[in-house]
């Protein structure tokens, strides 16, 4: 009897102390982890039940704002920047609006930007999804095709943010779509009768319904429809579309279309001095209609924004300023190993050299650091140095075992 009373129990259920796994001391009392597991359980559902959304805006971030955030993550590219600032800032405006009874209706305003790979698009997407309050999702466009072609199906792009946002529809009905290698579904030739455009223009009347507005039926889990699958209604009214693409070969457009002004008298060179390093600045709406992009889809798109080439200044700047740059990750790798790393820093002007001259731009900076910080990263943890010093001679000598990857003999 003694026994009993001398065994701890959990307060809750009664449970003693050997009848469960772990038992917690409070001020009054105990509880045992399965009272925790079902306290926490009722807490969830109840959360679940009051909350409208986890998506649920509590403060609007201001234009400055959303560029300052981007600021820490995504070096230069300000135009972008701000041109994804302002629309994602109306896009929460049109939210809160709509529902009401007002005479002005605010229009959404899709945006398009235009870089070459490894500018920082998906980058400048993957970002402003941390902040918002919306779904989000990013969608590649080259696996679209037109309904009865191998591929996905256009309504498979909201499949995704369905996910997102646990098909919850209304939610996904004010979410925003980053549609990546727009690019890709530009209309091949300007001659559509040879053959069948498969991934082309059909692809882009399929979009351009989504763009526009209207309720589709979303397979959903993506894919191809079928039959007998039960589709979810999603109305695309209220979700942005942010497209981005390479647009490989625009800037001879552009320079074409520059030039032809630059013979007419009223010389456009004279007057805009144009900067023939950067053409991809001057982009117009009409430059992306001659690259193969259908009017209406242009049309659909007025935010036109275009990223600048990366130099070697920014090159630099991105292996070390971004709060998750590169080279700080490292530097936290190794300091959870109790291992103080430093770069010397002729290390990171070679690192940028061979960036260049892989072609590879940002996207190389981190397949570079890679291949040289992998012996080391192999080796540190169960050495007795508490330091590690990277030197050029070192890297360099790891950089010639073996190309990083992406980089190919010529
Ligand atoms: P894109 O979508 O334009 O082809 P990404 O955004 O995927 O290029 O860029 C590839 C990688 O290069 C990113 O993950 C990032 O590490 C780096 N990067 C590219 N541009 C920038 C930039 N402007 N600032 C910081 N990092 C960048």
């Amino acid at each position: 009897m003694a026994e009993k009373h001398n065994k701890k129990r959990c307060s809750f259920c009664g449970r003693s102390e050997d009848k469960v796994e772990m038992l917690m001391t409070g001020i009054e009392g105990y509880i045992c982890n399965h009272c925790v597991e079902q306290a926490y359980t009722i807490l969830r559902d109840e959360q679940m039940l009051h909350s409208e959304s986890h998506f649920e805006m509590t403060e609007l971030p201001k234009p400055v704002d959303i560029k300052a955030f981007l600021d820490n993550y995504v070096i230069g590219q300000d135009e972008a920047k701000c041109a994804l600032a302002v629309s994602v800032y109306n896009h929460y405006k049109r939210l809160m609006q709509s529902g009401k009874d007002d005479d002005v209706e605010i229009e959404k305003s899709n945006i398009i930007m235009v870089g070459s790979t490894g500018t920082g698009k998906t980058l400048l997407a993957r970002t402003i999804a941390r902040l918002l309050k919306v779904p989000f999702t990013i969608v590649d466009a080259t696996v679209l095709t037109e309904a009865g072609y191998v591929g996905e199906d256009i309504e498979s792009i909201l499949t995704r943010l369905l996910q997102v946002a646990d098909y919850k529809v209304e939610e996904a009905e004010r979410g925003i779509v980053f549609i990546d290698e727009i690019d890709k579904i530009a209309r091949k030739s300007d001659n559509p009768s040879i053959t069948r455009d498969v991934s082309g223009e059909g692809v882009q009347q399929g979009l351009l319904k989504l763009l526009e507005g209207s309720v589709v039926n979303v397979p959903p889990q993506g894919g191809r429809k079928h039959p007998d699958q039960k589709m979810i209604p999603v109305n695309t009214k209220n979700i942005l579309f942010i497209c981005g693409g390479a647009f490989d070969g625009i800037e001879k457009k552009i320079a074409q279309r520059l030039n032809a002004h630059v013979v007419g008298f009223d010389s456009v060179q004279n007057k805009l001095n144009i900067d023939s390093k950067d053409v991809m600045k001057y982009v117009t709406p009409q430059d992306l209609r001659s690259f193969g992009l259908i009017p209406e889809i242009v049309g659909r798109l007025p935010i036109l924004t275009s990223l600048r080439p990366l130099d070697r200044n920014a090159l630099r700047n991105i292996l070390t300023e971004p709060k998750n740059s590169i080279i700080k990750q490292y530097l936290k790798l190794m300091e959870m190993d109790g291992v103080e790393l430093t770069f010397e820093p002729e290390v990171l002007d070679f690192i940028v050299d061979k960036a260049v001259e892989y072609k590879l731009g940002a996207r190389g900076l981190r397949s570079i650091v890679e291949t040289i910080m992998m012996e080391k990263m192999y080796e540190v943890p169960s050495g007795d140095d508490k330091t590690c010093v990277i030197t050029k001679d070192y890297a360099e000598k790891q950089l010639s075992k073996g190309l990083p990857e992406g980089v190919m003999y010529s």
